[in-house]
């Protein structure tokens, strides 16, 4: 079993960071599994410089023990560009130079259609003979729908051709689609069990598309809560979700538990963060996270 936590380093980490590191290293650990840290630092314009140490840093203040290497997206490069050429042999990559305002536009009198993920592109360039440059990288989709069982949200299905339409796998800047590179690394490392937060399921149809296509297995999926704030706005470095404090490690995992229905007794909180951890670890059951895909937090 090996699981794995996954960070963008665009910020610092937050109340939901923490959140799906807690939850998919407790399911791991606790079965024995070795559990891996991975930058996803693959956009790096968006990127906050010296982010990624940050991140480690408050993962070693909580206690965190991570099995081997951190890996980092910005150097696989190699991996993913062999992905996409498998794909490619199997005629389901094409070029697409459309902009945003021509992909509206190519809906001509009909209002445009709006899927799960934005606009469903129209699969204008499909079958052209030729695209300008700098062009990005589109997978075909079809309309079988894809189905799968996630250990906390259920039985979900969704339909690409319907939902999401052809997607980018490479953007015309060169930079690899997160649907193409986690896919990759998944498959690479190995990683049997994924916990991440809910805000990723609209993700994982396409993710099991590509893995069905590479010929990867697909692993398990669970997908905790996202915590939001009292607006219903998921805590994220766009809504300015507060960076989570190592000076406050002992409470803040105590809320973390809550939130994920652990049901921590009162006093725990007064114990070290070593007896937090044990607790944890004795009394993990992933059964008891919520089926939400939002939860309110509100730190006392
Ligand atoms: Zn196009």
């Amino acid at each position: 079993m090996i699981g794995r936590f996954a960070p963008s380093p665009t910020g610092p980490l937050h109340f939901g960071s923490l959140l799906a590191a807690l939850a998919s290293y407790l399911e791991t650990k606790t079965k024995g599994g070795k559990w891996l840290v991975r930058m996803e630092d693959l956009d790096k314009p968006r990127e906050m410089a010296g982010a990624a140490s940050k991140i480690l840093h408050t993962l070693e203040a909580f206690e965190f023990e991570w099995d081997g290497e951190v890996v980092y997206q910005s150097q696989r490069s190699v991996l993913y560009q062999d992905a996409l050429n498998q794909l490619n042999t199997k005629s389901l990559i094409y070029g697409c130079d459309c902009s945003r305002k021509e992909i509206a536009d190519s809906y001509n009198q009909r209002p445009a259609q709006h899927g799960i993920d934005g606009l469903i592109y129209p699969g204008t360039c499909r079958h052209k003979a030729k695209v300008k440059l700098p062009h990005a990288s589109r997978v075909v989709v079809d309309s079988n729908p894809i189905a799968f069982t996630d250990a906390i949200q259920g039985n979900i299905q969704q339909n690409l051709a319907h939902d999401i339409g052809d997607f980018v796998l490479k953007r015309a800047d060169g930079l690899y689609a997160y649907q193409l590179a986690v896919v990759v690394d998944d498959f690479v490392q190995e990683i049997t069990h994924i916990v991440r937060g809910a805000d990723l399921l609209d993700s994982t149809p396409r993710q099991i598309y590509l893995q069905q296509n590479l010929n990867y297995p697909t692993p398990q999926y669970a997908h905790i809560p996202a915590a939001s704030n009292t607006a219903g706005e998921k805590l994220s470095k766009q809504t300015l979700a507060p960076a989570i404090n190592a000076a406050q490690a002992s409470t803040l995992l105590i809320h973390a538990l809550s939130f994920l229905g652990q049901q921590p007794p009162k006093d725990l909180s007064a114990n070290s963060i070593d007896d937090i951890w044990q607790w944890a670890k004795q009394h993990w059951d992933i059964k008891k996270v919520p089926s939400h895909s939002s939860i309110a937090f509100e730190p006392s």
